[in-house]
């Protein structure tokens, strides 16, 4: 694919570092997506990959409804215009405001994960007298291997453990208030193999089924999770979506003959949103150490840390592209491509093939619409939040301004005010 981009124009315009979505593929994704696989499932984005509302808005309007697991990423569901009913609230460790926001705003369902939380919740709908629709986050029993980080088979802190709840009885007499309505499963993320998501699938309809007889309720939702991947690095391959959908459509053609009312969700974050990001960063100053070369950059670890791969036995790159000059032909080398921030671990691409760089030079981190400043530590060495930018047919159009300096402080002072003798 050619990238007809104007990619100076966008950094003379938003200045760098900064965050660049091509809305077209954000577009492109969810229909592929939606049109590949069964028309009933309800495809769930997870704004946990990527929190911003114009992100989110696109999504939507191609047909992708919303999982959120904080009171902001509610708000923000909300803000775009996704119907309560296509909202589900997730996470292991909810506050008593997050389960009245859930209430209150009566969203689809809450996603209980313990036994604990499911009493909490029955006590926050009695008072607010409604019943509250909700699903039970399973710690599946078995794992398939193919995930790049598996959930189940293992103690985690996610769910309630499969035999827990096959032990339980009388959960739904327990808790007038709650409507338990079915069963979240989600087993791992990263997943680039159509058959491990299809073995995922298979037992979690299956361990729904279970749970359904066992607690006598009537399965109305099965949420069977997701996390489809996509290829970062050297050897890692595209998901198949069309050998995806030749496996999975079938296995629900079969769950909704036996049970044409459920509602079927699959969650998705990374997969709808990566591949439309582009880390945009400027190289500051070129030098070389100890014959080798470095790119010092005005981006790095602290707005992408999943390029930096912090945790991983060893550094793989994210791709990485000279953009807005044409250098071909040139004789390339392998550059460390690092940033501004005081310590070794900021390298945000290690020996990656790339021409003579030099100051000035824009350099564009790929896939990198996933995971990216909000699950990184943005504060270190207080540079701050980088711009968001989204490409649109028209033009281009700031979604997010960069922290300033101003900004950074703000907190601290504001703090001052606070203070009781
Ligand atoms: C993180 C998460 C997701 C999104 O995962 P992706 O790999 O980005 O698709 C979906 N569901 C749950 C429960 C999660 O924790």
């Amino acid at each position: 694919m050619t990238d007809t981009t104007d990619w100076r124009t966008i950094a003379d315009t938003y200045g760098t570092p900064a965050y660049i979505y091509d809305g077209g593929l954000l577009e492109g994704r969810i229909a592929d997506t939606r049109r590949a696989l069964h028309p009933a499932l309800d495809i769930f984005f997870s704004l946990k990959s990527n929190p911003n509302p114009a992100v989110l808005a696109l999504l939507h309007a191609g047909g992708a409804k919303a999982e959120v697991c904080s009171l902001a990423e509610l708000r923000i569901a909300r803000s775009v215009g996704v119907a309560v009913d296509d909202i589900i609230f997730l996470g292991p460790g909810k506050s008593a405001a997050e389960l009245t926001a859930c209430v209150r705003e009566g969203i689809y369902a809450v996603v209980c994960e313990s036994l604990q939380e499911l009493d909490r919740l029955d006590a926050v709908a009695a008072e607010h007298g409604v019943r509250q629709r909700v699903m039970l986050r399973v710690n599946p029993a078995f794992s398939v291997s193919g995930s790049r980080l598996t959930m189940g088979g293992k103690p985690r802190q996610f769910g309630i453990d499969e035999e827990v709840v096959l032990g339980e009885t009388g959960l739904a007499g327990r808790h007038p208030h709650l409507d338990i309505a079915g069963v979240h499963v989600y087993s791992g993320t990263r997943i680039l193999d159509a058959d491990v998501v299809v073995k995922n699938t298979e037992y979690t309809l299956d361990l729904a089924e279970r749970v359904a007889a066992k607690l006598g309720i009537s399965l109305d939702v099965v949420d069977f999770g997701g996390g489809l991947g996509v290829p970062y690095f050297d050897g890692e391959h595209e998901l198949d979506l069309e050998a995806l959908a030749l496996a999975l459509n079938p296995l629900l053609d079969k769950f909704r003959a036996a049970h044409p009312t459920t509602r079927l969700i699959m969650e998705s974050g990374r997969y709808l949103t990566a591949d439309a990001g582009t880390y945009l960063m400027e190289v500051r100053y070129t030098k070389e150490s100890m014959g080798e070369p470095f790119a010092v950059t005005d981006g790095g670890t602290h707005h992408h840390m999943a390029a930096v791969g912090i945790g991983s036995f060893v550094k793989r790159n994210f791709p990485i592209d000279l953009l807005g000059r044409d250098a071909t032909g040139e004789g390339r080398r392998p550059w460390t491509i690092t940033g501004p921030l005081c310590t070794p671990n900021d390298t945000v691409g290690k020996k990656v093939d790339l021409p003579e760089l030099r100051p000035g030079d824009l350099l564009g981190v790929r896939r990198s619409g996933a995971y990216g400043p909000s699950a990184s530590p943005v504060l270190f060495l207080s540079h701050g939040h980088p711009a968001e930018v989204l490409l649109t047919g028209e033009g281009s159009r700031l979604l997010r301004a960069r922290d300033t300096t101003d900004d950074l402080l703000a907190p601290y002072l504001s703090a001052d005010d606070t203070t009781t003798n």
